[in-house]
């Protein structure tokens, strides 16, 4: 099983998980072009997409999935929620909600309800049936029961969205900055480390640091917030980026 990240943060997200010939690309918020760009060097072509999750509607997480789903005959998966909310409805091969689980070629989905200003946001665990691949970006806060569903994990891709200074001094109007920063909004780096302590990281293979926001956040301070909190390697932690995203990493 491997994962790689196409680029992640406000101006587009997606991320890929391969195992053998089954290919889920979860969020597209990246034009067609910009995303068969992006998949090419990983050595992907769209046409070999199984399918594509959705977590939620905002725009740099859905922008491209209509068209790559269209234009590449790959079946969507999302909320009935999400549907709700996306501007431009595509169409659905099937409906998740929290607690589900769907089985594609070799892998196995299963969705999480997070807290987060949309419909209603899923995020997922995406299993090969021994490794254990989780994400969690887009989401204000979160409490034991979603911790519940991430535990075991052998690698997690989490958002670390901001730094808690920088956001408060920084140029976002008030509404912005209650919004980002609020139970509905994104994870500061503290947030985010400290709900990996609580997850517990000793069975992680890949701690990958996500959606960091470019205005309220710089690698260097998350990445030190967690080794802070963790007490790991900062070289073992790995930051998926908006423009060169994050190459393929293996989970053995
Ligand atoms: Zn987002
Ligand atoms: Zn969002």
């Amino acid at each position: 099983m491997r994962f790689a990240v196409l680029g992640s943060g406000s101006q587009g997200n997606g991320t890929l998980i391969a195992s053998g010939d089954t290919f889920i690309l979860v969020d597209c918020g990246f034009s067609l072009r910009e995303t068969e760009r992006r998949l090419a060097l990983l050595g992907v072509s769209a046409s070999d997409l199984s399918a594509v999750l959705v977590t939620h509607e905002h725009a740099d997480h859905v922008h491209g999935v209509g068209l790559l789903a269209r234009r590449y005959n790959v079946p969507v998966y999302l909320s009935q929620g999400t549907l709700r909310g996306m501007r431009k409805p595509v169409e659905v091969a099937g409906f998740l909600e929290c607690g589900a689980t769907l089985g594609i070629g070799s892998l196995q989905v299963s969705a999480a309800r997070v807290e987060h200003d949309a419909l209603e946001p899923l995020q997922y665990v995406i299993s090969d049936g021994s490794r254990r691949f989780g994400m969690l970006t887009d989401l204000g806060s979160y409490d034991a029961r979603l911790l519940e569903r991430y535990r075991d994990l052998d690698a997690l891709l989490i958002e670390a969205n901001h730094c808690r200074d920088l956001l408060a001094r920084g140029h976002y109007p008030r509404f912005l900055k209650v919004r980002v920063g609020g139970n509905q909004g994104h994870l500061n780096n503290h947030q985010a480390a400290s709900l990996v302590a609580e997850l517990g990281w000793n069975t992680l293979q890949h701690l990958v640091l996500a959606h960091l926001s470019s205005k309220n956040n710089l690698p260097h301070l998350a990445r030190q917030c967690f080794v802070d909190t963790l007490g790991c390697d900062p070289d073992w932690l790995q930051v998926a980026n908006q423009d060169t995203g994050l190459d393929w990493r293996h989970i053995a």
